[in-house]
C-alpha cells in the first residue's frame, strides 16, 4: 500500500516486505535461514540479523 514497487512479489517475497513483529532466538535463526537468499533487501532477514546481532554474544 506503499505505493509504486517495481518488482512483483513472489509468494515468498511478500512477506519479505514486511518486518516480523515479534522474534524469538528460534524465528531469527530460522528466518535467517530461510530468507538468507534473499540477502540484506529483504526485510525479514534485516530484523533477524539485526536481533541476533543485537545482544547475543555468546555463540
Ligand atoms: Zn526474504
Amino acid at each position: 500500500m506503499s505505493g509504486s514497487i517495481s518488482a512483483p512479489p513472489t509468494s515468498n517475497a511478500a512477506a519479505c516486505s514486511y518486518e516480523p513483529s515479534t522474534l524469538t532466538y528460534r524465528q531469527a535463526r530460522e528466518i535467517l535461514r530461510d530468507h538468507d537468499v534473499h540477502g540484506p533487501q529483504c526485510r525479514q532477514w534485516l530484523a533477524a540479523a539485526a536481533y541476533l546481532s543485537a545482544g547475543l554474544d555468546d555463540e
